[in-house]
């Protein structure tokens, strides 16, 4: 079994041509801890995830893994070494069935018995997958999908996953589910955690780490338990 690696973004600048998206962030996630990345919408946080991912190329600064520097490395490599990115939006493949789909992720590390196996380890850890294996994925609530997205990246079993808004538009029930998951790969298998959420109760609940961004800028990098119980640094940094 794989366990978490560090991720490092060192001076991150980031742009789509104008004015540069991100300014020299850096962020740092330790190995097995879940940062959660904070900010208003078009703060850069959706950016920075794409950048980790390779899917946008960085103007400057590094982002190290496990020691690591990525440039030059492909979106590919980049996932093979252990990187996985759930987008926003819970991308699953609509016409294939819950069963299906976290075959087709489990397939980068599993075959035969193994993949089976790790598929029957996502329907423990989410139960309302295992009811729905045989729907297809444009049937699936917008809980389920999220579900099965998260399911998808984690069967390969992933060294840093990185999150995008999991908790948009779901009940909160389905999201302390989901927050729950993430709380048991980390404290089991030290898993490392990027969770982009506009949910700031939520993520800072299961955080370890807090950082926020404001106009492609860290403007607060502060142990999750102080933005939790800090009124003046809530106040100050997040606006409630
Ligand atoms: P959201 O909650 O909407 O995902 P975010 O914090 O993730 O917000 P980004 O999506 O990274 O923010 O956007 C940061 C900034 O970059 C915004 O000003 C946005 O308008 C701009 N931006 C995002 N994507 C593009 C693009 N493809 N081309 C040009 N500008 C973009």
């Amino acid at each position: 079994e794989r366990t978490g690696a560090e991720l490092r973004l060192e001076g991150l600048t980031v742009g789509y041509g104008g004015a540069p998206v991100l300014r020299g962030v850096d962020v740092r996630v330790p190995a097995g801890t879940i940062v959660a990345l904070l900010g208003a919408n078009g703060a850069g946080k959706t950016t920075l995830l794409r950048t980790v991912s390779g899917l946008l190329p960085a103007a400057s600064g590094r982002i190290v893994f496990d020691g690591v520097d990525l440039a030059g490395v492909s979106v590919e490599d980049r996932a093979r070494a252990g990187l996985a990115q759930v987008p926003e939006g819970r991308s699953v493949v609509a016409e294939l069935t819950v069963d299906e789909n976290l075959r087709l992720g489990g397939l980068q590390r599993f075959r035969g018995r193994r993949l089976t196996a790790a598929v029957d380890g996502i329907y423990g850890m989410f139960e309302p997958l295992a009811r729905r294996r045989r729907a297809a994925g444009h049937q699936l609530s917008g809980g389920e999908r999220q579900m099965l997205a998260l399911g998808r990246a984690i069967i390969a079993e992933p060294r840093v996953l990185l999150l995008d808004e999991p908790s948009l538009g779901l009940a909160p029930r389905v999201v302390a589910q989901i927050m729950a998951v993430l709380r048991g790969l980390r404290d089991e298998r030290g898993l490392t955690v990027l969770l982009a959420e506009q949910n700031v109760t939520s993520a800072l609940a299961v955080a370890d780490h807090g950082v926020v961004l404001n106009l492609g800028e860290v403007v607060a990098d502060r142990p999750a338990e102080d933005l939790r119980t800090d009124s003046a640094l809530r106040h100050a940094y997040l606006g409630f």
